[in-house]
């Protein structure tokens, strides 16, 4: 039950090692938000290399800060390829920044001047190309239908910075490349004169959505269903086992399995649900771990780190899920439903990955 970055992973993992498996994904997750760097994870072991070389996702890990859309930095070390990770926020003298005419998803003179904090000299150029003038035409700029046609175009892009360009030693431009073709960011490094770094754009992430079409296509390739827009609704559970569980579309079609698991993130993608009075899990009604206290869930400063944030769904040593203070014997959680019960297996990504790859062994370790 869902299909994130944790869902996929354990689907993924499952699916190679010769296990059946579906995943019921109901819409949006955290990948469509994703800046490209891997929280909490060192350089990956040689299972998530395997695994991500094999779904063509390139990755690099280097200590250091990135870039984030509005022109600040971010603490960074595990990124997809394309993320550019610089040892501080000094990484130009000189720097233009090329951005589209009618684009509504990246702050170009935000970014400027977050940059200029830094000493590094800005200069900001529009481009007005033809090719775009279609999905002007046809609904909003937004990064996700710009990127639709960058792969093709690149090269007219290109061409146009190359007029632009005059001592500036850096290129900057908005990560609306590679969404098909992974090759094009390094193509267009490899053609121009100077440095280029892209830089985040407001979401959805491009990189992320590459990410997420990148594991689902490996995951449909080895054989994995995927049922995409669907929801879990309800498990049916006798004695601490799960036998089946309804969907929205499957409609009185139940889905059976030996084993479940739940991956269908925080309060963020509904995993979690919250009212005034209490924080629940929907599909099982499983424990929330959880001060009992309600003053103590939220801090009254309101822009600081909320508690409420951290909370995640109860589990044992394996990761069983628990209800009624009892762990259901073939129900796993994974993932950003965990929150931060589990510090031990990283945060952010870290977490995902981490917590998916331990059910999977656990599973595989089952007679
Ligand atoms: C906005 C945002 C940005 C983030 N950016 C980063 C980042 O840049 N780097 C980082 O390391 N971490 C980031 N995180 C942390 C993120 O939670 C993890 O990186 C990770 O991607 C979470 O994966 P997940 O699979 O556990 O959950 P999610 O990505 O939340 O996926 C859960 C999926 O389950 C589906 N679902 C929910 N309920 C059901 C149901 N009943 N039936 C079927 N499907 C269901 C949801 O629709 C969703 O698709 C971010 C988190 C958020 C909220």
């Amino acid at each position: 039950m869902g299909g994130g970055l944790a869902g996929m992973v354990a689907g993924i993992a499952l699916q190679q090692a010769g296990k059946n498996t579906a995943i019921v994904s109901m819409g949006q997750n955290a990948l469509h938000f994703f800046s490209g760097t891997f929280e909490s994870l060192k350089e990956p072991d040689e299972r998530l290399a395997a695994l991500f070389s094999a779904a063509g996702i390139r990755v690099h890990y280097r200590e250091g800060v990135r870039l984030m859309p509005l022109g600040t930095f971010k603490k960074a070390a595990l990124s997809l390829e394309d993320i550019d990770i610089f040892p501080n926020a000094k990484f130009a003298r000189r720097v233009l920044i090329v951005n589209f005419l009618g684009y509504h998803d990246f702050f170009s003179s935000f970014l400027a001047e977050g940059l200029e904090k830094h000493g590094i000299e800005c200069r900001i150029r529009f481009l007005s190309l033809p090719d775009l003038d279609n999905t002007k035409a046809h609904g909003e700029m937004r990064s996700v239908q710009i990127a639709r046609s960058m792969d093709r175009i690149w090269e007219k892009v290109v061409q146009e910075i190359r007029l632009m360009l005059r001592d500036e030693d850096t290129v900057v431009l908005p990560q609306v490349f590679g969404l098909s073709d992974t090759t094009v960011p390094g193509r267009i490094r490899q053609s121009l004169p100077a440095r280029v770094v892209f830089a985040g754009t407001m979401p959805p992430s491009v990189p992320g959505i590459r990410t997420q079409m990148q594991l689902r296509r490996r995951y449909q390739l080895l054989g994995g269903t995927f049922l995409m827009g669907d929801e879990a609704i309800r498990a049916h559970e006798h004695e601490g086992v799960v036998h089946s569980i309804a969907t929205n579309n499957l409609d009185a079609h139940y889905l059976e399995a030996d084993s479940f698991i739940l991956a269908t993130g925080g309060l963020f993608s509904k995993g979690l649900r919250s009212n005034p009075f209490q924080i629940s899990e929907p599909i099982l009604g499983l424990d929330i771990d959880h001060p009992e206290d309600r003053n103590n869930w939220y801090n009254p400063a309101f822009a600081e780190e909320q508690p409420y944030m951290g909370y995640g769904v109860k589990t044992d040593a394996q990761l069983h899920a628990v209800k009624e203070g009892i762990a259901l014997k073939n129900v796993y959680a994974i993932g950003s439903i965990l929150g931060n019960t589990r510090p031990e297996l990283g945060s952010g990504a870290g977490l995902a990955i981490n917590s998916a790859f331990a059910v999977v062994d656990t599973l595989l370790a089952e007679k």
